[in-house]
């Protein structure tokens, strides 16, 4: 079964967990823009140099950086069998140049998954995220805290906190994706692709529903502007 799909949600909802998840039961790579120009980051690249500061303020990195990023990696041999899209698109510039793409590699986007969840949760849940500098285990203060305080349990490494999860950043990044991003929630329900996920729930619960999209039994959480008022404003 070839797997294309998007994760949309704001940070902290948990995308990226899932999106790891999937991948790893299907079969297909996770393409997150995140990681990806984290990697550039810490290599100190001249795209990781000239997206630091712009991540560090929460804000987004220009849009024809993050699309040909995007359109090398979907380029890529692996991909051929599917994918699933994380953090990407983030604006209606994206979404369309992805289209564009997707039309001339033959074959679009499947479902949009759109993980909804409450801001309060999100503030929490990105707040206590914790990786080791080292092998990059997650960890979590609240859901899912290390054996000993700031050390990794699987590597012994020092447990680190992503310099935009802090609170300030936090809100930024919110309200960034408010104005930028959830337009998309919009747009691809009107293209009849949208599928709505509480994300409001456990790792373990959120999950089975996602599958249960992808495999094509889920008919419901289709979600229409009128069922779900939250989802259709922006600012
Ligand atoms: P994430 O790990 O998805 O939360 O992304 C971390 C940061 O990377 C974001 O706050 C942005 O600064 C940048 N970023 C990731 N994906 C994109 C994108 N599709 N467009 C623009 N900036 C992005």
């Amino acid at each position: 079964m070839a797997i294309r799909l998007i994760l949309l949600g704001p940070p902290g909802v948990g995308k990226g967990t899932q999106a790891k998840k999937i991948a790893e039961a299907y079969g297909v790579p996770h393409i997150s823009t995140g990681d990806m120009l984290r990697e550039a980051v810490r290599k100190g690249t001249p795209l990781g140099r000239e997206a630091k500061a712009i991540m560090d303020r929460g804000d987004l990195v220009p849009d024809r950086v993050v699309i040909g990023i995007v359109s090398d990696r979907m380029a890529g041999e692996d991909c051929r069998r599917g994918w699933i899209l994380d953090g990407f698109p983030r604006t209606v510039e994206q979404a369309d140049a992805l289209g564009a793409m997707l039309t001339n590699l033959g074959g679009g986007v499947q479902y949009v998954v759109s993980f909804q969840m409450e801001e309060a949760g999100l503030v929490r849940r990105l707040s206590g995220r914790r990786s080791c500098e080292s092998c990059r285990a997650a960890f979590h203060l609240f859901f899912n805290p290390p054996k000993q305080e700031g050390i990794c349990d699987a590597c012994g490494g020092r447990l680190v906190q992503r310099d935009d999860d802090r609170e300030e950043t936090v809100r930024e990044r919110l309200s960034v994706y408010r104005r930028k991003t959830e337009p998309l929630i919009a747009y691809y329900q009107g293209r009849g692709l949208l599928r709505i996920v509480d994300a409001g729930a456990r790792i373990e619960e959120v999950f089975p529903k996602v599958c249960e999209i992808i495999e094509g039994q889920s008919p419901g959480g289709v979600g229409t502007a009128h069922d779900h008022p939250e989802i259709t404003g922006g600012d």
